[in-house]
């Protein structure tokens, strides 16, 4: 009996030995206590050529990874991937292929471009062509550039983009319902900063999106009336 007694009690032993190791109760709290540690972030942020990203975004934005029709990978914030995907199916169900071309970039990768460049091709080009480190929607993980596949080619090249007018005004009429805004509009540069990108989506929710899209203003004004009380 006694034996029967420590053969019982070393199995038990070893049952959580192989629990301690497997982690039965172990993995999934760690992520989920990693993840409610970090605070909620605001998606009404407004970043431009005169609004930097807040210094505690890129340790509490979460960002998840989503692989293109090209086998290329890219960082999404999550609920922006999210709204991302069933735009997307919503729009291949008319025929219209969007895929991701340029997502989230952190400050520390603009930081190398902006030097890389400066050292090629001078100060005064990267000034005119290069977002300032910490001063691009990008750095926020709730912007996307599109690409879009016309017979079977992918296109990609701004000007080409411009071009297709007629898939671009369908594209836009998807975004408010899945909480994007067209964030550079036509004639908008004065207030925004930024010619005319049909490409480059911002997720703000829902409502912000109707919103925006209803009243036809760009997000600078949108956030102005917000702060004014309008
Ligand atoms: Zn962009």
């Amino acid at each position: 009996m006694k034996r029967l007694i420590k053969i019982l009690a070393l199995i038990l032993v070893a049952v959580l030995a192989v629990c301690a190791v497997a982690g039965c109760s172990g993995k999934k709290t760690e992520k989920s206590s990693e993840k409610d540690s970090k605070k909620t972030i605001d998606y009404l942020v407004l970043v431009n050529k005169n609004h930097k990203l807040p210094d505690d975004w890129e340790e509490n934005v979460v960002l998840k990874e989503a692989e293109n029709r090209y086998g290329e990978k890219y960082l999404v914030e999550e609920k922006t991937l999210e709204n991302f995907l069933a735009l997307q199916k919503e729009l291949a169900d008319e025929g219209i292929i969007i895929e991701l071309d340029s997502t989230y970039r952190s400050v520390a990768e603009q930081q190398k471009l902006w030097d890389d460049w400066t050292v090629e091709y001078g100060e005064d080009y990267v000034k005119k062509y290069v977002a300032v480190p910490g001063y691009s929607e990008h750095h926020t993980g709730l912007a996307i550039d599109i690409c879009i596949e016309k017979d079977g080619k992918r296109i990609n090249d701004n000007d080409e983009m411009i071009a297709e007018e007629e898939i671009f005004e369908e594209i836009h009429k998807h975004l408010a319902d899945h909480g994007f805004i067209l964030r550079y509009i036509k004639n908008g540069v004065a207030i925004t900063g930024y010619d005319y990108e049909p490409w480059h989506f911002r997720y703000v929710g829902v409502d912000a999106a109707k919103e925006i899209a209803e009243k036809k203003i760009t997000f600078e004004e949108y956030v102005g009336h917000l702060k004014a009380g309008k």
